[in-house]
């Protein structure tokens, strides 16, 4: 039984989905987008450096240098248009020695080629004057003016609440088991207790992308199938895993500071957070396990090399939080982005998206939702509204918070102390179009228990909102994911001593 019509089906709530989604709405069509998780962007959208890369790294010709370039030249526009935090710091490779610093002129060389502007060759000195806490024996580094730093997990919330403010549908914890094509060549997908019919599939699975496509390949016909079997392709999961410092540390570096990269990453950074905190990693390692987000000694003793050796004085007890994100990398020789049309009609793939993918991530959205227009020969949306407004208490000026008060007294009490968090934001968070649904979800959306004391004093504040918002009972609260509670009953009533 079908539960649900639509031109275009997107598999994945991460940050591709999302920004496909949304520019999906730009096209008078109908747009639903299923997602395994309980949230969006709980995959490699929400562990990640957060850096928007200048471009320079990735070989010309190839996909990823095509969307990274033009990901990066849109981000200022669509951080603006969706109230998200950028800020563009710049990012600098440093050489370690004369070796190191010739590969930097050929960074330079492949910027230039794959159309980055802004490239800067430094020599030690000036370096040194820009970044004094980097060690004392640099060689020179390659300056990207145009990159920056963004937050993650609030791009991929942004560009959902907008594609769902402009018409798209979202169903959470909707994993998609099976594809199959009816006889008028239209696809039903299935997705726990959805059945929804579409002309379109876009497969935006992140580390699943793989398993999403063998989906459309079974739903392929004819001549299809051949050429599917052809292009079909795996995800090789690898791990990153991080460091956060605490805000004291946030000015220990001013610009996203890499070293060399290998072939296979960009190697550790140490970069200062949109934040403010301070971002040690990712490691690079293999990890069987696509559910298997958990750190390691190894991991951290790696982020821990990688860091001093790029700041020997860096302050490692300051850590707050250690995190891991898993990297959907592609079987194919060059790791590159598989993006667009495949050779099953109206199924389109946003796979193997691992690094630089969430700054591609715009440009992808923008590429795919053009064909898939043509495709399906949609016209323009003349109602789009790209805008999403987002507001966070600390940024107001005094009247202006004062004012807010007056009007609505719950932006008067703070929730996060160390964050300064009021009442207001987190029901606001719970309230917004793919509103928080956890205590996590809240964190993702309004950084409650991102501080020093992480959660200590808001989580119990933040469940009995939760509760209250949601119109549950406080044990039916959950951490993250579904089955995740904190309370296991209650001890005693309101008032009891
Ligand atoms: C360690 C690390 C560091 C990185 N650093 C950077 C960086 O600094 N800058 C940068 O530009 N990029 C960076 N990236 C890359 C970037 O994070 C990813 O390219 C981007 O997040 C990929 O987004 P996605 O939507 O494809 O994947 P995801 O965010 O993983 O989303 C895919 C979604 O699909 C859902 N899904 C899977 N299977 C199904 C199914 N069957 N049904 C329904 N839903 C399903 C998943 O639950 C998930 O939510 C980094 C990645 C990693 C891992």
């Amino acid at each position: 039984m079908i539960t649900g019509t639509y031109d275009v089906v997107v598999v994945g709530g991460g940050v591709i989905g999302a920004f496909i989604a949304r520019e999906l709405t730009k096209f008078k069509l109908s747009v639903c987008v299923l997602e395994a998780k309980a949230d969006v962007g709980m995959g490699a959208s929400g562990a990640n450096s957060g850096i928007v890369h200048g471009g320079f790294d990735p070989e010309p010709g190839t996909q990823k240098a095509r969307f990274n370039v033009e990901g990066c030249q849109m981000m200022r526009k669509v951080t603006s248009d969706l109230d998200v935090p950028f800020e563009m710091i710049g990012s600098m490779v440093v050489a370690h020695n004369m070796e190191e610093k010739e590969i930097l002129k050929k960074l330079l060389k492949q910027g230039k080629e794959n159309g980055v502007k802004s490239l800067q060759l430094l020599d030690s000195w000036e370096l040194g004057g820009l970044e004094p806490s980097l060690g004392p024996n640099l060689k020179g580094a390659l300056l990207s003016s145009e990159s920056g730093v963004v937050c993650p997990y609030e791009l991929t919330q942004a560009a959902m609440e907008n594609a769902i403010h402009n018409g798209a549908e979202l169903f959470l914890s909707s994993p998609v088991t099976s594809i199959e094509r009816q006889e008028d060549l239209t696809y039903v997908v299935h997705a726990g207790e959805h059945h929804l019919q579409a002309r379109a599939v876009v497969n935006a699975a992140g580390i699943y992308s793989d398993k999403v496509y063998e989906m459309g390949m079974e739903a392929a016909v004819g001549d299809e199938i051949i050429e599917a079997h052809q292009e079909s392709f795996h995800i090789v999961p690898r791990s990153g895993e991080y460091m956060l410092l605490d805000k004291s540390e946030g000015m220990t570096v001013c610009h996203v500071v890499f070293r060399i990269p290998s072939e296979m990453s960009k190697g550790i950074i140490v970069t200062p957070t949109v934040d403010g905190n301070l971002l040690l990693g990712p490691s690079l390692n293999p990890r069987a396990d696509r559910e298997d987000t958990s750190t390691t000694i190894p991991g951290m003793e790696q982020v821990k090399e990688g860091a001093r050796r790029l700041v020997p004085e860096i302050n490692l007890p300051a850590v707050i939080k250690a995190y891991t994100g898993l990297r959907a990398t592609t079987d194919r020789a060059n790791h590159d982005f598989i993006v667009g049309r495949t050779p099953i009609k109206g199924f389109y793939n946003a796979a193997g998206i691992e690094s630089p993918g969430l700054t591609s991530s715009p440009a992808i959205g923008q590429y795919l939702a053009e064909i898939i227009a043509a495709d399906l020969e949609a016209k323009l949306n003349p109602d789009f509204d790209p805008k999403r407004k987002h507001l966070r208490f600390r940024d107001l000026s005094f009247e202006e918070q004062q004012e807010l008060v007056e009007k609505d007294p719950s932006y008067g009490r703070i929730i996060c102390r160390c964050e300064t968090i009021t009442e207001g934001e987190v029901r606001d968070a719970i309230r917004r179009p793919c509103g928080a649904r956890s205590v996590d979800g809240v964190k993702r959306r309004t950084r409650t228990g991102m501080g020093r004391c992480q959660g200590g004093f808001c989580s119990s504040h933040v469940v009995d909102i939760l509760a209250e918002e949601l119109g549950i009972d406080p044990t039916e609260v959950v951490q993250s994911t579904p089955g995740s509670y904190i309370l296991t009953e209650q001890t005693k009533m309101k008032g009891e001593e």
